[in-house]
């Protein structure tokens, strides 16, 4: 909040009564986070609480503190009436750590009118700080998440925390997240060099993704089960669509500009009106042949990750 902008709020209230009355029929029915996370969830859409929080955000907030207290920051470019919104979460593991160049990268880019891009550079700053794939108490932060979570004991190197959601950076992520509501979320790992597959309503922003990065589309093994991951959690509790992406280990900082041109390319097909659907078409001998471009056969499968 910003209370040195009176008019403006002022203004913001007239515009969000407007809002308000338009999204109403919108709502889905309310759950907390923690109910939806169970397997009969109600998938969350807008609301008319979203769109206000949106509208008043700070464009650069402190979202919550790691365990050793340090702020995990989001910032935000594009204007907060923006339809469209975009979040990048540029390192989950503090050993991949390319993704926060990508992040850096992208906070000097200009985005189409219509898309809001919000950034995170890192959401785990203590495994940031001792290059440590997991947070400051040896919990998997991409294990956590309320989604299929299982205790896992005897795992040191994906251990998923005592219970789900124990951990103060997975807590910060989750609030930022519902309150946010992003379309599509891209979270960067290190370093299988691909683009994860996805739920069908990610596919078409895995395509952009991919032919933008020119990195393939492929199955990321988690190294066992997905469970507790962020993509998955968000996809199965949210109406937009949650991406991982591997970056390969070595990233210079040209193929950082490209990826992060590649967020950019994904911003401007969020505005861009979907292509429309195939129809034959006649050629000039007579018979009919498809006008489809080839899409990469996709399964619903698990994601995560490095
Ligand atoms: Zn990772």
């Amino acid at each position: 909040m910003n209370p040195s902008r009176p008019s403006l709020r002022s203004a913001l209230g007239v515009v969000l009564a407007a809002v308000v009355a338009l999204v109403a029929s919108m709502v889905p029915a309310g759950s907390s986070l923690a109910s939806a996370s169970s397997a009969t969830a109600v998938v969350r859409g807008l609301s008319p609480a979203v769109l206000a929080w949106r509208l008043t955000a700070p464009a650069t907030q402190t979202i919550g503190y790691s365990q050793r207290g340090r702020a995990i920051v989001a910032h935000r470019q594009g204007s907060p009436d923006a339809a469209q919104v975009v979040l990048i979460v540029g390192q989950m593991h503090g050993s991949e750590p390319r993704g926060v160049d990508v992040v850096r990268e992208v906070r000097q880019l200009i985005f189409p009118k219509g898309v809001q891009v919000w950034t995170i550079s890192t959401m785990n700053p203590d495994g940031f700080a001792a290059h440590t794939r997991a947070n400051a108490r040896h919990v998997d932060l991409n294990r956590n998440f309320p989604h299929l979570w299982k205790p896992n004991p005897k795992s040191a190197t994906y251990f998923p925390g005592v219970r789900a959601a124990s951990e103060s950076e997975t807590q910060a992520v989750m609030a930022f997240l519902d309150e946010l509501r992003p379309d599509v979320v891209v979270s960067l790992h290190q370093a299988f060099r691909a683009v994860d597959l996805g739920p069908p309503k990610a596919q078409r922003w895995i395509d952009v993704l991919s032919a933008a990065t020119g990195l393939p589309i492929k199955n990321i093994p988690c190294n066992g089960e997905c469970r507790g991951t962020m993509t998955g959690w968000f996809n199965s509790t949210f109406v937009g669509a949650a991406i991982t992406v591997e970056l390969p280990r070595h990233v210079s900082h040209t193929q950082a500009k490209i990826y992060a041109r590649a967020i950019r390319s994904l911003a401007s097909a969020l505005v861009a009106p979907p292509l429309p659907v195939p129809s034959p078409s006649v050629s000039p001998s007579g018979s009919a042949t498809p006008s489809v471009t080839p899409v990469p056969t996709v399964t619903t499968a698990p994601t995560l990750s490095a």
